[in-house]
Parts: structure tokens; sequence; C-alpha cells
């Protein structure tokens, strides 16, 4: 991928039921019912993950963690989302923003708004200003409009790091100068070289 800017999508839906937790953007949420799903249902981080992987053009989760896989059974949707952040990572592209709606008629997230917004700022490693999260009702109508169902609808902004593709190895050095972590592990191969400067290796730990 070559250019400076790429824009992805993500829509998802769960039904809600009882018995189980409610979480958005891996925020649990005061309610009397939850969402179902194969891992733990968190219908936005869903929704987040795809406009990543859409934005680099790499398929949905459903490709990478398959609902059929017991592996990822009641999984934490963090995971499918730093996988996201990786290959984001590896084809040298950082956030620039993410918008998302999560089309809810019960509970009322008017209050929750806030707390998700940070949350998943926090899973992002962006600041909260590069976030937002609103919360709509459908007024009524269809599966969401009457409390048996989340929507959640995203879209995220990437942009390269590099100033244009592949010379990797003056890339790195003009980019983010201000990252001198990254010079130490720049040698080995022309794609270590671009990639080293986008996070310090503390901060790509502690996703994992
Ligand atoms: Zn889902």
């Amino acid at each position: 991928m070559t250019v400076g800017t790429r824009v992805g999508m993500g829509f998802d839906v769960h039904r809600l039921v009882r018995g189980r937790l409610l979480i958005l953007g891996g925020l649990e949420i005061e309610s009397t019912v939850g969402l179902e799903g194969h891992s733990d249902g968190d219908v936005l981080l869903h929704a987040v993950t795809d406009a990543i992987l859409g934005a680099c053009s790499l398929g949905d989760i459903g490709d990478y963690f398959p609902s059929n896989d017991p592996r990822w059974k009641d999984a934490d949707s963090n995971t499918f989302l730093q996988e996201a952040l990786t290959h984001v990572e590896d084809l040298g592209y950082e956030i620039v923003n993410v918008d998302t709606v999560i089309v809810a008629e019960r509970p009322h997230l008017g209050a929750w708004k806030e707390g998700i917004r940070s949350s998943l700022a926090g899973m992002l490693d962006v600041p909260a200003d590069r976030v937002c999260v609103k919360a709509k009702t459908m007024e009524g109508l269809g599966a969401v409009g009457e409390g048996r169902a989340i929507e959640a609808h995203a879209v995220v902004l990437l942009q390269s790091f590099r100033d244009e593709a592949p010379k990797p190895a003056k890339a790195a050095k003009s980019v983010k100068p201000a990252k001198s972590s990254a010079k130490s592990s720049a040698k080995p191969t022309a794609k270590k070289a671009v990639k080293a400067p986008a996070k310090s290796p503390k901060s790509v730990k502690s996703r994992r």
C-alpha cells in the first residue's frame, strides 16, 4: 500500500439476551440484558475492528476469528482489535481518527458514551480526541427498536507514517525521528526499518 491515507467502515449487530454481560467498547455496561455472541459480543469493537481491517483491505473479522472456532468462545474482543492494529502497524499506517455510532433502544447509553469513548481510545492507543462514540435509538423501529438487538457502525481513517512508499531505510529516518528506540532495531530488513518508528516497543508490548 502506497497511498497516504486510507478509510475503512465497519458494521455489526448482535442480539440482546438475558444472562449475558453487556460490553461495549471494552466497557461493562449496567444492564439486565447483554449481547449474545460466540465471543464476548462486543458489537462496537467488532465494528471498529472491521473498519480497521477494511481500511487495510484485509477482509473482515470473520476471516481471522471464525465464530465456529472454539478458541474464540467468550473471547475478549480486544484480542481481535489488537490483531487488526498489528496489521495497521505492519503496513506502515497509524490511526488518524475513529468515528462510531451505537444504535440501541435499551439500555439508554447517553450516560455511558464518554466511558465507552475513553475505553475504546485506550484500546486503540490513541488520545480520546481521536475517537467519537455516538449513541442513537431506532425510534422503536425494527429489531433494534424493539430492544432485541444492538448494532454498531464505525469509520476509521488511517495515514501512512512513511513519506512515500517503499524507500524503507530513508523513510524510517525522516518520518518520526523523535522515537529513537526504533533505530537500534532498524537494521535487519527493509520491512522492519519502516515498521519500527510507528510505536515504541513498549507500547506494542502493552497492547498484547
Ligand atoms: Zn460481532
